[in-house]
């Protein structure tokens, strides 16, 4: 059976463990350390550096698929991605890249730097105009700053936890110090309903601008709502998860009251 991991953002599936180790710290600590953290400064050039390591990282340690693969599948998988996002590199005066993952999981996630990365499975499941609203979803998180927020706000927590009463260290020393667990905290950070919501809109507008139906992006919470109901109910895969997560078919409920609205607009 596919291993399939819903995160809170449902679209950008978060990695399971993002957050596994805060659990285990003395509170007493935390509260020590986050008073330390609120002398602790990061910039935009600090976000810039680790998005640049994180995305690095994640790369590297993926199987990532490349139009000059040998293995016909994952080829496919590219060249398919490149098909799909390639005429939106540059979309509202971002600068994006995008990969696929060959992995399992079904998931995809943005970084600020404008990084965004697809996982294989979500391909499989989805449309090429569902994908397409994955994707405009998550540009959504990059141009409005969500993923910077995400970073900025996973930085200070990790400096409050790994500087702990102290005022000494960058942002350059936790990215030395554990660049994977970094890494997979930073590209794993979760963004609140009302930036899943925002950047559901965003994704409307991203495809009525560009001609598609945006309907495409209500089938594809459908699909969502779907596998949560088909493993929502398994607890190995994690039923607390789904629990705290928005309601894919509340979303696409949304986004087809949406549509009705715009009709009569028309
Ligand atoms: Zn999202």
């Amino acid at each position: 059976m596919k291993k399939v991991l819903l995160s809170a953002c449902l679209v950008c599936f978060a990695i399971g463990t993002a957050n596994a180790q805060f659990g285990k710290l003395n509170p007493k600590k935390i509260e020590a350390g986050l008073k330390a953290a609120s002398a602790f400064t990061v910039s935009d050039e600090d976000i810039a550096q680790s998005a640049a390591a994180s995305v690095k990282w994640m790369d590297e340690n993926n199987p990532v698929c490349s139009v000059k693969d040998k293995d016909p599948k994952k080829k496919a998988y590219a060249e398919r991605l490149e098909r799909i996002f390639g005429p939106y590199k540059n979309y509202d005066g971002l600068n994006l890249n995008y990969k696929v993952y060959y992995v399992t999981d079904v998931n995809a996630f943005a970084c600020p730097d404008g990084s965004v990365r697809v996982f294989s499975s979500l391909m499989d499941i989805m449309t090429d105009d569902e994908l397409l609203g994955i994707i405009g979803h998550e540009i959504g998180h990059v141009k409005l700053e969500h993923s910077k927020k995400a970073y900025r706000q996973t930085l200070i927590t990790e400096a409050a936890v790994q500087f702990a009463g102290s005022t000494q260290g960058t942002v350059g020393d936790l990215m030395k110090s554990n660049l994977g667990g970094m890494a997979e905290k930073l590209t794993g950070a979760q963004f609140s309903q009302s930036q899943e919501s925002d950047s559901d809109d965003y994704s409307y507008k991203f495809l009525v601008a560009n001609g598609k139906n945006p309907q495409a992006l209500a089938d594809g919470f459908k699909k969502f709502a779907d596998m949560e109901k088909e493993y929502g109910a398994d607890k190995s895969m994690g039923s607390k998860m789904f629990s705290s997560h928005p309601d894919s078919e509340k979303r696409a409920k949304r986004v087809e009251e949406k549509i009705k609205k715009d009709a009569k607009k028309k």
